[in-house]
């Protein structure tokens, strides 16, 4: 006898296995037998849907990071459950937490090593603007010495809102034109972080 397999099956909604949402399929052209797209939309849906995210986690919001890869929010879903703690094969550094100006360099650093394409999420009020340690020795917010694509407010911003933000970047990820990282406009805004 077959094992009646019940996970994930809401008890309200017993037939919510039936609505399990697919990955959108990219703008093309399809026909008997075949489908055409271009390559930038097949990339950058592929792109959007497979994350892997480089927790750079220094106090409390780093808790509820930790909540929001836990089953209950499961940031696998949205194809992330790959993290690295290692620049080397990342793509999104999600910072959360105080960030002391001691680490500033240290996270700068990490930055550099992460190949292009990447994206930066400030998770949370410290890592976004220094929070309340509006002290001497604090960084008032990551954006003063890497760029940031997603801001997540929040004293801690509670895993929701880290899967909002994260869901935003899959957005700027699935718009983003392939050669935008060659663009004037980009090497500017590395330029004015003193980014070759
Ligand atoms: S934003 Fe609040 S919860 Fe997050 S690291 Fe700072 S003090 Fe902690």
């Amino acid at each position: 006898m077959s094992r009646p397999v019940r996970f994930n099956i809401h008890p309200k909604q017993p037939d919510i296995h039936d609505n399990i949402a697919l990955a959108e399929m990219p703008e093309g052209v399809q026909g008997e037998g075949y489908f055409a797209t271009g390559l930038e939309r097949a990339l950058t849906l592929a792109r959007k849907n497979s994350l892997w995210p480089l927790p750079f986690a220094t106090s409390c919001c780093g808790i509820e990071f930790m909540a929001t890869m836990g089953s209950h929010y499961d940031l696998s879903r949205f194809g992330s459950e790959r993290l690295g703690f290692t620049p080397r094969q990342c793509d999104l550094l999600m910072v959360m937490g105080t960030i002391a100006k001691k680490m500033a360099p240290v996270l700068r650093q990490v930055y550099l090593q992460m190949a292009e394409p990447r994206w930066v999420m400030a998770v949370g009020a410290c890592a976004s603007s220094g929070g309340i340690f509006d002290t001497y020795s604090v960084l008032q917010g990551i954006d003063q010495v890497i760029p940031v694509d997603v801001y997540v407010p929040g004293c801690p911003p509670r895993p929701e809102a880290i899967l909002d933000g994260f869901m935003r970047i899959q957005e700027l990820v699935h718009n983003e034109s392939l050669r935008r990282r060659n663009s004037e406009h980009y090497k500017a805004l590395l330029g004015s972080y003193g980014i070759q």
